[in-house]
């Protein structure tokens, strides 16, 4: 029985238990939540380590980073560095989005070396798989290749894998009818364009989905399901291909809840701060609530360099709106493969985006860090405020450098006109008076 058939039938399964003790809530409310599809467990029953992950309704908003190598990078050390950094940081997720070198060995280290959940994109398996050991084009990929490389995944653990389903041939034709700037700028959305452009035949995981369904339920595994037509820039924001699709992931989604399948969808992308709340909406209502998890968004489309920061402020009011689940984005997006450094950077901009809307989302002991941190501030407790910094390093380094390290002493800031001293010490006299 899978976790989405034991919480229909009322059972509070182990899995169930651990990951609402690992959530703080009671394991009555996390069932409730996954019979009616607002919240999944992401644990592949294949899977030896690994903590059950909780996303959905109500939970705190979780934080994916994505890593893996590409044909320019192929070192498994610094991505098995950069998944270290990434749990480290604060990740609840790791992407595996290797397309280079051994790329089993890749996936396989880093599930071994990580208690974090873990996703992948099946779809790059069969294409490498296709292009190197097959001397094909990605184009010449067959179906059973596809679901080939859909098995090898699940059976090495990986706990959610991301499926572009509803790339279909009609989404296709209406990207082309509207015109787009960017078309597809999803990688396995773009493969499978190619794929069925040449082939002229349907996408195989939307033709197949109910066979999907079969293949990912003994692992009760979770479906991602990808959104192929995501916007790569703001001008194409929620436009037909990207809310066709959309509704089709809807339509997916209860395909699978009926075959006994979690699911979460996924979304933009590259959207204005005035379209994202719409396009919270839009996915809860049209995917039936189902858990959403966003990449980004980038608010705007100028920033390289700084896409962290674009990302998080697009994830701030996302997830404020309710998207369940947070990629993050590098300060590399779009420039190059990030670095160890770029992941530290990116996941800490997406815990600070996650954090603020959990304020907003009313999530139990949310504001109580922010509460504490106040109090330490205001009582210039320097170590108070360093166990409960978001990045407590860098908070230690920033005032070591500064040359103060006086325990209770004000910062360079504002030095003996410190505004804390200055209203303690009018406490402190009118204490005494
Ligand atoms: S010196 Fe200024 S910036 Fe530094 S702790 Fe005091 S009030 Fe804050």
């Amino acid at each position: 029985m899978t976790t989405l058939e034991a919480a229909r039938q009322g059972l509070i399964t182990d899995l169930m238990r651990q990951a609402a003790t690992h959530e703080g809530i009671e394991p009555e409310l996390l069932r409730a939540r996954i019979a009616d599809g607002t919240a999944i467990i992401c644990k592949n029953r294949k899977r030896q380590n690994g903590t059950p992950l909780a996303v959905g309704k109500g939970m705190r908003t979780k934080i994916n980073a994505n890593i893996g190598t590409s044909k320019d990078d192929t070192s498994i050390d610094k991505e098995l560095e950069k998944a270290r950094v990434a749990v480290t940081a604060g990740a609840d997720a790791i992407m595996d989005l290797s397309t280079g070198g051994p790329v089993d060995e890749i996936r396989r280290a880093i599930i071994a070396e990580t208690e974090a959940c873990i996703g992948s994109v099946p779809l790059y398996q069969a294409a490498l798989d296709a292009v190197n050991r097959q001397k094909k084009a990605i184009v010449d990929m067959t179906v059973e290749d596809i679901f080939a490389g859909i098995i090898k995944h699940l059976d090495d653990g990986v706990d959610f894998i991301t499926v572009h389903c509803g790339v279909t041939r009609a989404t296709v034709e209406r990207m082309d009818r509207e015109g787009r700037i960017m078309d597809v700028v999803s990688r396995g959305g773009s493969f499978t364009v190619e794929w069925m452009a040449h082939n002229q035949a349907e996408n195989p995981l939307f033709e197949h989905y109910d066979r999907l369904l079969e293949i990912v339920k003994p692992y009760d595994a979770v479906l991602s399901l990808g959104d192929g037509f995501r916007p790569g820039c703001l001008a194409d924001a929620t436009d037909r291909a990207q809310i066709h699709e959309l509704i089709l992931l809807g339509e997916l989604t209860q395909r699978a809840w009926e075959a006994g399948i979690q699911v979460m969808i996924e979304g933009p992308g590259h959207v204005p701060l005035n379209q994202i709340e719409a396009n919270i909406q839009l996915q809860k209502r049209l995917c039936h609530g189902a858990p959403f998890y966003v990449l980004g968004p980038l608010v705007t489309d100028i920033a390289p360099g700084y896409d962290h920061i674009t990302c998080a402020i697009g994830g701030t009011l996302a997830a404020a709106a309710g998207a369940d689940f947070l990629c993050y984005v590098t300060p590399s997006e779009h420039l190059r493969l990030p670095t160890v450094e770029d992941v530290h950077e990116g996941v800490m901009a997406s815990r600070i985006a996650a954090h603020a809307a959990d304020i907003v989302k009313n999530v139990p002991g949310a504001i109580d860090k922010d509460i504490a941190m106040a109090r330490c501030r205001k009582e210039l407790d320097w170590e108070g405020q360093f166990a409960l910094a978001l990045d407590p390093e860098k908070a230690r380094r920033l005032r070591a450098e500064s040359g103060v390290d006086e325990e209770h002493g004000a910062c360079t800031m504002c030095g003996e006109f410190c505004a804390y001293k200055v209203m303690n010490d009018r406490r402190a006299k009118q204490a005494n008076s």
